[in-house]
């Protein structure tokens, strides 16, 4: 299995957040544990395009303590596991933007003009406040309901799945390993089945004999 590290896969800049505590040989792994994982991964997940040039700007000053970022990423997992009820999470979320509120701009693109949420205070707090104003456009639009969590089972990513067809967070990792497990489960049942079909074959027109 490959080392944990950083992933945009999720599809939102929310989701990517949630996705940096990662499993790996059995262990669960948090990839934001010292303010300088956080600085490392605003710069991977700015790099991939899921932070505005603005928003990266008033960020960066920091400074960067962990403990918020980690509950809130908690208090996330909890709310997609079924742990938190909707309106306490949206009470969460409204909180964490009330304590650093945001700015916003008209902006430009291919096919409108979209609203993007601006950061007005440096650091852990401003990047909360992002991160849960993108949670909050999921439930609210209902975007929520297409978040989906890999099927490999120990695997702890999630990601958005508007089609309802994705079922690995990567195919380089999770889908890889699921097929290769398919493989071998279905080599095993090719026998195993072989052996039940025909035990009930034997079996049924005796019981019907015996009647
Ligand atoms: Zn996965």
């Amino acid at each position: 299995m490959k080392s944990p590290t950083f992933t945009a896969l999720g599809g939102t800049l929310g989701i990517d957040f949630i996705n940096t505590m990662q499993h790996h040989r059995g262990q669960t792994v948090n990839l934001l544990n010292t303010p300088d994982a956080v600085v490392r991964w605003l710069a991977f997940i700015r790099h991939a395009g899921r932070l505005r040039v603005a928003s990266w700007e008033t960020l960066a000053p920091g400074p960067w303590p962990t403990e918020g970022l980690i509950r809130f990423r908690r208090d996330v997992r909890l709310f997609l596991d079924g742990g938190m009820p909707r309106d306490q999470f949206l009470a969460m979320l409204a909180q964490a933007v009330a304590a650093a509120p945001l700015a916003f701009q008209a902006v430009d693109n291919a096919e409108r003009t979209q609203l993007v949420a601006i950061p007005t205070i440096p650091g852990s707090p401003g990047l909360l406040s992002l991160l849960a104003f993108d949670w909050l456009d999921l439930v609210v639009s209902g975007a929520v309901d297409a978040v989906s969590r890999c099927q490999n089972g120990p695997c702890l990513a999630y990601f958005l799945d508007p089609r309802g067809r994705r079922k690995w967070c990567s195919m380089d990792t999770c889908g890889n390993r699921q097929k290769n497990a398919r493989y071998y489960a279905k080599a095993n049942r090719i026998d195993v089945d072989g052996l039940v079909r025909g035990g009930n074959d034997a079996e049924t027109p005796r019981v019907k004999a015996a009647r």
